[in-house]
């Protein structure tokens, strides 16, 4: 029986896609699906509807990028393992645990071999596992320097989480090292690959709400474990800022596609609560941009769990709210239309894809295909720098001027190819 590790639905959703790779594995090798004799159903409906959700290219599970999964913890546990589930081009096929029990349990619920457990001494023999093409770092932010580094060396191609690490230094030598590997870095910014954002982004460089002005966002939570490892300096780097605030801050970089430069920021660490003896409860920061775009965020470690944004024009202004949420987000946008002479209010309502499926092929294709990733360890550097610029300028109290990025730091939109 498999254990009761995952979530109900998690379960379904990877019986599901399990069962279709056993299938797809049992077949004879000429008859495999591939993209180009793919199962395609014709559309059924009026061309005023919108389209059917229809069968598309699906890779075998031969085909498709298999992955290490670096650090079993809540994220890995919960959302990254299932949303292998529901991804087309990538799949788990190795996992690196400190505790080999847990990592044996989740192997074998999985389908993966139990010679490719490994932990956090054997890693580096990650090399010799052909099987393993890239390696997703989900451990502590300070970990993840030592990790892409050594997964780098082991020539596999890294897929780290947010925020990229806790300093400036390390981000460049996680880039650094990674170039001298030949093999892609990519920061799993999960947003900038959902749909809605996604969405957002194209509204907004369609001119739809005019010259972007202003932008407001809320990422807050209330912490409860004092000795979690987010409430040390030395494994975190930092407190609400780089962990939750970071949505807030590059949501503002990627919606308007500028970079700030000068921030203001002030920060709270009260001293008579014992979860904060290392790092800050709160952050307020304000950011300038060169075109006169401004962007307000707050992000608290003390406050209910709470998460929106919301961007202004000079025509009209749109919100996701929930903004951050693995599930669930939520737009709305307002516009006056002058045929009806009526300011609108408008709820799109977009399908939902689980975004962290969506991140992972998207560097799974770039892997296949040798293209650039949309976030790769530039985008990640760049929020270190200005996160950096932040907890200088609430040490201060003063401004802090910001250089530009040498080159931009984003490669291509994603797209469905991509
Ligand atoms: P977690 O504490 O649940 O898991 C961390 C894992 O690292 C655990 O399995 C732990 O055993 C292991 N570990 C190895 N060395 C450790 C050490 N010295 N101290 C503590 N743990 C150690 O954390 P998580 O929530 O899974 O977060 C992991 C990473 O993922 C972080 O970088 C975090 O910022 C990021 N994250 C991203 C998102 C997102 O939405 N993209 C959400 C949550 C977390």
């Amino acid at each position: 029986m498999m254990p009761d590790l995952l979530p109900a639905a998690s379960r379904r959703d990877f019986l599901r896609s399990a069962s279709g790779l056993v299938a797809a594995a049992a077949l004879p090798q000429e008859s495999k699906p591939n993209q180009q004799d793919d199962v395609q159903l014709s559309q059924i409906h009026a061309k005023t509807e919108q389209p059917e959700k229809v069968p598309g290219p699906i890779e075998s599970s031969d085909q498709r990028t298999g992955y290490a999964i670096v650090g079993l913890g809540r994220l890995a546990l919960g959302e990254i393992l299932p949303a292998m589930g529901k991804s087309k081009y990538s799949k788990p096929v190795a996992l690196v645990s400190g505790d080999r029990e847990k990592a044996h349990k989740i192997a074998a619920q999985y389908g993966i071999k139990p010679t490719s457990v490994y932990d956090y001494t054997t890693y580096d023999q990650l090399a010799s596992n052909p099987e393993v093409k890239a390696v997703y770092i989900v451990l502590p932010n300070s970990l993840h320097e030592e990790f892409v580094v050594r997964g780098a060396k082991a020539g596999k191609h890294i897929l780290c989480e947010k925020p990229m690490a806790t300093s400036v230094k390390a981000c460049e030598h996680m880039i650094a090292a990674c170039k001298t590997a030949s093999v892609k870095l990519m920061i799993a910014y999960r947003s900038q690959y959902e749909p809605y954002d996604k969405a957002l982004v194209k509204m907004i460089r369609s001119g739809k709400f005019g010259t972007l002005k202003q932008f407001i966002s809320t990422n807050s939570q209330n912490q409860g474990d004092p000795t979690q490892w987010r409430l040390k300096k030395s494994l975190a780097g930092g407190g609400c800022m780089p962990d939750v605030g970071v949505y807030c801050l590059n949501a503002a970089r990627f919606l308007s596609g500028e970079e700030p430069t000068e921030v203001f920021a002030a920060i709270d660490q009260p001293k008579d609560d014992p979860r904060f003896t290392e790092v800050e409860a709160s952050c307020q920061a304000i950011l300038k941009f060169p075109s006169g775009f401004t962007a307000t965020f707050n992000t608290a470690y003390n406050a209910h769990k709470s998460q929106f944004l919301r961007v202004e024009g000079t025509e009209g202004f749109a919100e996701l709210n929930p903004a951050f949420a693995y599930h669930g987000i939520k737009m709305k946008f307002s516009l006056y239309e002058p045929q009806l002479k009526l300011e609108m209010a408008h709820e799109p309502a977009i399908e939902e894809k689980d975004q962290f499926a969506e991140e992972m092929d998207h560097f799974s294709l770039c892997i296949q295909k040798d293209l650039q990733p949309h976030t790769p360890g530039e985008e990640g550097l760049q929020d270190q720098r200005i996160t950096d610029a932040i907890y200088e300028s609430a040490r201060t109290g003063k401004p802090i001027r910001l250089q530009p990025p040498p080159s931009p730091t984003r490669g291509p939109e994603p797209t469905e190819e991509a």
